[in-house]
């Protein structure tokens, strides 16, 4: 077995260690023996998402978001459409979960048109939300506690159309004021959790491989790990937040 991960805008998409997502996949996955390739695709990169079995985008701030813009807009904002709609799994943390929304309305007015793939949208406000946060993944997303580290100023709203992927029990999540955390839908993941996320959170992160898994092969059984020291990070954060 092997999973083909594609690790799109890393050149402009990473912040907080976001990278780190990519080294948790692949570890958990060599760990039990399933090999593991990642394709890099920056800005300008030929390499096509029809081969990913997941892809993971991370954050970056109001002018990554704007540079990479018109590299989006020339095809790639079709190409991840048509990967989310083939049920591709997608990890998005922060400004590359703003990406896949409707537009980003920084503070000042600047708008920055996305790709309209979930439906939500992004506006700017004011407040920093900042700090480590948790939050508590919905039922259908596996029903974890992650803890993680935010900081935007973006506040998203989602649409009917996407469900949120969690509730906040510390922090602001999605925009401060409704609970939401993060958007789900189809096998999109988006979420504000830098820090970064997978690492003391290894049941999303097996959740993502065999949401993956499954979709390549038709079934996937991961044999456990000995999180022990994964866990004794995200209990000694969950406790502190
Ligand atoms: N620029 C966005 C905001 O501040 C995203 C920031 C980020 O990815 N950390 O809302």
């Amino acid at each position: 077995m092997e999973l083909n991960i594609c690790h799109l805008y890393p050149d402009v998409l990473n912040l907080y260690g976001d990278g780190g997502n990519i080294i948790t996949l692949t570890q958990r996955l060599r760990w039990r023996g399933i090999e593991a390739k990642v394709t890099r695709a920056p800005i300008g990169s030929p390499v096509s998402l029809a081969g990913a079995d997941l892809v993971f985008i991370g954050g970056g701030q109001d002018f990554e978001q704007q540079v990479l813009l018109e590299d989006l807009h020339r095809g790639r904002d079709r190409e991840i459409k048509a990967a989310i709609e083939d049920g591709i799994p997608f990890l998005t943390i922060c400004g590359g979960y703003q990406m896949l929304g409707a537009y980003y309305e920084t503070y000042d007015g600047q708008r920055c048109d996305f790709i309209g793939a979930l439906d939500l949208y992004t506006v700017g406000s004011q407040t920093r939300m900042i700090g480590n946060y948790k939050f508590q993944c919905t039922p259908e997303a596996g029903g974890s506690v992650i803890v993680g580290f935010e900081n935007h100023s973006g506040k998203t709203r989602l649409g009917s159309g996407v469900r949120p992927l969690g509730k906040v029990l510390a922090g602001f999540g999605n925009n401060g004021e409704d609970g939401t955390e993060g958007a789900h839908y189809k096998n999109v993941f988006g979420s504000y959790s830098h820090g970064p996320m997978l690492p003391k959170n290894p049941a999303f992160a097996d959740l993502l491989l065999s949401t993956a898994l499954e979709r390549k092969y038709g079934k996937a059984e991961l044999s456990p790990l000995d999180d022990r020291a994964e866990l004794a990070a995200h209990d000694e954060m969950a406790d502190r937040i």
